[in-house]
């Protein structure tokens, strides 16, 4: 299963603190934790270790966390080869605050991720020829996500995307979409339709309407929902003990791009995704919670 990953990479640096600081306020005794993550990091290394051959196409900037992360990268399994090194800005960072009652606030300084640009796509069409599936998500300029994606479906590969943080698609866009990955809020922010708790047929039918080939709404423990123009898929959540949700929805879309590179989208593979991002909730942080592929088979078992 040959998988492209073309997205985001960030440094997450997380403060836990009693109380978010006000403007102007400094609040001590803070715990620092640093993490690495970013939605298309996060979903290459979950990929590799659910038994993906991976190449990530990122862009990492001037600074010690480029070498960090391509050693990381590399030690997940995943070819680095096609990795832009941005000499003019930060590696994408996340500054978040989590205060004990669990409230946050984050600021994302994007850094590289915006320059994976559609000017460095003559490499990109090299990696396309050799992926069964490419995979995007948001966290990246549009025009990038949608150039990758017309030239993928020009070539003949299959593409997922999963909008997240959520945007608006363009009909074009929409239409190069073979599987189209969204949580409940994404849902609705890209078909116009308020998600009710219930409606999910009726957003994944409008999602079609718009040119995804099948809809996946993923559903938190509620599990997830599938559509297309033959049939429509649900499964339940698994009963797990959930501790944290972060990378729920990453783990799910690398699963699924393992799942599918070689294989129409069904229940099983839907299932295999479903348990793969169940394990995730039941473990801390980002890429520490992502299962391998041995895990995951335990759990269905
Ligand atoms: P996101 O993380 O993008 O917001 P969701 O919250 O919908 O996405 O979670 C993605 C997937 O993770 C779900 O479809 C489900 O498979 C799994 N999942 C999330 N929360 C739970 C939970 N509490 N119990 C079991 N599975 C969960």
């Amino acid at each position: 299963m040959k998988i492209v990953v073309i997205g985001s990479s960030n440094i997450d640096m997380v403060a836990q603190v009693n109380h978010l600081p006000a403007p102007g306020e400094t609040v001590g005794d803070a715990n620092f934790i640093q993490s690495l993550g970013g939605k298309g990091a996060n979903q290459a290394v979950a990929a590799a270790r659910l038994g993906g051959s991976v190449t990530f196409v990122t862009s990492l900037g001037n600074d010690m966390y480029a070498d960090i992360l391509k050693k990381h990268f590399k030690k997940e399994g995943i070819t680095t080869d096609y990795i832009i090194d941005d000499i003019n800005h930060p590696t994408g960072t996340a500054l978040i605050f989590v205060a004990n009652s669990g409230e946050n606030c984050i600021a994302v300084a994007p850094g590289a991720n915006y320059s994976l640009l559609p000017g460095s796509i003559s490499r990109f069409s090299e990696v396309i020829d050799v992926a069964d599936i490419i995979i995007m998500q948001a966290e990246i300029p549009y025009e990038t996500n949608k150039k990758i994606a017309l030239l993928a479906k020009q070539k003949g590969k299959k593409v997922l995307f999963n909008p997240a943080p959520a945007c608006l698609l363009d009909e074009e866009l929409m239409k190069a979409i073979d599987i189209l990955v969204v949580n409940e809020v994404e849902a609705a922010f890209i078909s116009g339709i308020d998600y009710t708790g219930n409606n999910h047929e009726k957003i994944a039918q409008a999602l079609i309407e718009a040119g995804a080939q099948n809809v996946v709404i993923t559903l938190g423990s509620q599990g997830v929902y599938m559509k297309n123009n033959q049939k429509t898929v649900y499964l339940p959540g698994y009963k797990v003990n959930a501790i944290d949700t972060i990378a729920a929805g990453d783990t799910f879309c690398g699963a699924l791009a393992v799942s599918c590179a070689q294989r129409e989208i069904d229940q099983e593979a839907l299932g295999f995704a479903n348990a793969a991002a169940a394990i995730a909730v039941t473990r801390s942080g980002a890429q520490p919670s992502i299962p391998t592929l041995d895990e995951v088979k335990c759990f269905i078992l």
